[in-house]
């Protein structure tokens, strides 16, 4: 076997969601986006369905429609991108509801599929996606008029609990939703945290469930065991990997794993990251190459056939942290040569 095994835990996804939705004071969706943060929408998306989850989200009518073919007829699969052109079709055959996030895609909408569900997302100061207040303004009556069945906006700074945008943003949506009958959703996973005053009727977990921050009492969901191909020994003064960026100062273990930058162990953990061999640490050795990754082992006694990257020892986000990154960057870049395997399919 050539490939890493990435190793994801559905039950601990399962846990996760349960936890959040404990959390949340309100119905508690799920953010399946990026192939469900690169852990396999379609699985992922069928076991939150068992555990209740009945609202999902997605970037994209594309994915949408991939997930409505797993999920089949029921659960809610609602599009964050809204209603782009060329989209009609997979909105209309999969039953897709989009989040229209201006008065153009409105207009689209309507126009093209009159009667089809729709909800709107409104912009509170992210300034990414949605309509802005004199938009919604002057839309509104129209809109309200249905079939309307979600209104939401995202918050820019949830992970910062004391940043300012935070209550401004929660003052503009209750501000610009009131008086509206149709569920509100504001929370993502940061944002339950934020604590209840940010739920609404509907919190839309993504990164939470996957066992990423701000999210700190999840449980672990990846687990990323690369094989060993290769055990050589180097003199002190030899170089290993390119550019010779690693130089052995006493008689050196390396091992060549089989993952590199092409898998989404990116390139600017050279150096910086650990691999694991049980609970001991072994440092990454000169440069990380598109499909191989060389690792000393001096201090190891045993050398066994894989090391992991992420691990109890090594979640995504202290992965992140050594390469520069967030937690999501590291999900969602889980490579496409890995064998998964599921606990609790
Ligand atoms: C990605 C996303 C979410 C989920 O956010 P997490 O931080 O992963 O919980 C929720 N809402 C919107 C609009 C998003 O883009």
């Amino acid at each position: 076997m050539g490939t890493g095994i990435l190793t994801i835990d559905l039950d601990a996804i399962a846990a996760n969601w349960r936890a959040l939705a404990a959390l949340s004071r309100a119905q508690t969706g799920a953010v399946v986006k990026a192939d469900g943060y690169g852990c396999g929408a379609a699985l992922v998306a069928k076991r939150l369905a068992r555990e209740g989850a009945r609202r999902f989200f997605v970037a994209t009518a594309e994915e949408g429609a991939q997930l409505r073919i797993a999920l089949g007829d029921g659960p809610e699969i609602n599009i964050f991108s809204g209603h782009m052109a060329g989209d009609t079709a997979a909105i209309r055959d999969h039953a897709l509801i989009p989040m229209l996030n201006s008065p153009e895609q409105a207009a689209r909408h309507r126009s093209a599929l009159p009667g089809h569900a729709y909800g709107v997302q409104l912009d509170t100061g992210m300034n990414r996606l949605g309509m802005e207040a004199p938009e919604w303004a002057a839309t509104r009556t129209d809109l309200e008029a249905g079939p309307l069945t979600l209104i939401m906006s995202h918050l820019a700074c949830a992970d910062a609990p004391d940043h300012p945008l935070n209550a401004a943003q929660l003052a503009a949506f209750t501000a610009m939703t009131a008086g509206v009958s149709a569920p509100r959703s504001f929370a993502a996973t940061g944002g339950i945290l934020l604590g209840p005053d940010y739920h609404f009727d509907l919190t839309r977990p993504g990164v939470g469930l996957y066992g990423g921050a701000p999210f700190d009492a999840a449980r672990a969901v990846v687990t990323l065991s690369l094989p060993v191909v290769q055990i050589r020994d180097v003199a002190p003064g030899e170089t290993v990997g390119y550019a010779a960026s690693f130089t052995a100062k006493r008689p050196t273990k390396i091992v060549t794993l089989s993952a590199g930058y092409a898998d989404g162990l990116i390139r600017y953990m050279s150096g910086k990251a650990r691999l694991f061999a049980g609970g001991t640490a072994c440092p990454l050795a000169g440069r990380v190459s598109m499909d191989l990754l060389t690792v000393d082992v001096t201090d190891l006694a045993d050398i066994p056939a894989h090391l992991d990257i992420l691990c109890a020892q090594q979640g995504v986000d202290a992965l992140a942290d050594v390469a520069g990154t967030i937690g999501y960057e590291i999900l969602t870049s889980l490579g496409g040569r890995y064998q998964r395997a599921y606990i609790g399919a």
